[in-house]
């Protein structure tokens, strides 16, 4: 289904302020300095002019670094838990950048697999994405080398993109239409404004320059598992800050902790990184103590463990891991070197 409108960008504070009626809006904001995204603030749509992508990335709305599961007290009878409240508003995400909506995929397949999480999927039923093509991809964005472009419209349900002083809009799925049935901001989309389109998304996307050839990929990385000495020059630099793991839309990994004062307390999860050397401890040994393993345990969870459960590499070439690295890892580079035939023979 794909019909296609057009708005003013002059009227986009008016669209949002109409779907804030029905909607908790969220918007690309800039706080002190670092992009993430925020509850708009009922005027300011300025975003246009200078988002590229945010930092943190839309994972955080979705699955936030700090959630309460439940509450708990301690009675004479036992515990009494109480669940949060299922009431919650409708949330939309407008701006959102290819890429992060393809995250948000990758994730709704680990979340809905074996063990469900009601928390994340509660928020992505009610959830609403409007992606904004990336008109202005950070050099670091390799997203065409993994199936998707700076404009793909896959994992939206509206489309936006950028002709001068418009958007055009495309509908792409029933949430979408029914988005659009709740504003009269909108007009018809010309042949001339589709054209224009299809001519910034093709600019676009050769954009992307950088590239990684992912042919193979999960083999040459099964045959490189036990190469320490690839996997100990790999990490030599890695400070395990664990930012990479942080600010990447698709990593997952949560802890679950109790607060406990007296005979009452809350239950509550919050981000992890396979980064943390205390990530894999247990009482008899840690499977991770060193740093070459836990690195390799991240590029491989992408690009073979999720691609042999799920049938999709767990990257989406967004770049954050290259560009906020504090000491410039860089993964493309990382699986550019793995080491091929010469070294390691991969399997027939
Ligand atoms: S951001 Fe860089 S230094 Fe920090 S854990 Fe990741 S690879 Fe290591
Ligand atoms: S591994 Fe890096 S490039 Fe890939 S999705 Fe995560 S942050 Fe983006």
């Amino acid at each position: 289904m794909t019909s296609k409108k057009k708005i003013n960008k002059k009227d986009i504070a008016k669209l949002l302020s109409e779907w804030s009626q029905e909607f908790t809006v969220f918007v690309p904001w800039r706080d002190e300095g670092v992009a993430k995204w925020a509850k708009w603030d009922g005027k300011d749509a300025s975003f246009l002019d200078w988002y590229r992508n945010t930092i943190v990335p839309p994972k955080a709305i979705f699955l936030p670094p700090v959630e309460g599961m439940f509450s708990f007290q301690k009675g004479k009878e036992g515990y009494h838990i109480e669940l949060p409240p299922s009431d919650r508003r409708k949330e939309l995400i407008f701006g959102i950048r290819p890429c992060d909506a393809k995250a948000l995929a990758i994730l709704d397949m680990i979340f809905s697999d074996t063990y469900e999480d009601p928390y994340y999927l509660a928020r992505r039923k009610n959830g609403v994405l409007v992606g904004l093509g990336c008109v202005n991809p950070y050099d670091s964005r390799f997203c065409t080398s993994l199936g998707s472009s700076p404009t793909d419209s896959t994992n939206v349900d509206l489309m936006l993109t950028d002709v001068g002083d418009e958007l055009l809009v495309e509908v792409i799925t029933d949430k979408g239409k029914e988005l659009m049935t709740k504003t009269s901001l909108a007009q018809a989309a010309t042949q001339a404004d589709e054209a224009r389109a299809r001519g910034e998304r093709e600019v676009a996307y050769n954009k992307v320059t950088r590239q990684l050839d992912t042919k193979d990929i999960e083999k040459k990385l099964l045959a490189n598992f036990d190469n320490k000495d690839y996997w100990e020059k790999i990490a030599a630099k890695c400070i395990s800050c664990g930012i990479c793991t942080f600010l990447c839309p698709t990593c997952y990994c949560f802890d679950i902790n109790d607060e406990l004062i007296k005979n009452q307390g809350e239950r509550f999860k919050s981000w992890d990184s396979c980064a943390f050397p205390l990530y894999t401890k247990m009482p008899m040994e840690n499977p991770r103590a060193e740093k070459w393993r836990r690195l390799r345990q991240k590029v491989c969870h992408k690009y073979e463990f999720y691609p042999i459960n799920f049938d999709v590499i767990a990257c989406t070439g967004c770049g954050r891991c290259i560009r906020l690295c504090p000491v410039n890892w860089d993964i493309t580079q990382t699986l550019d070197s793995l080491p091929t035939k010469e070294k390691v023979k991969l399997e027939k």
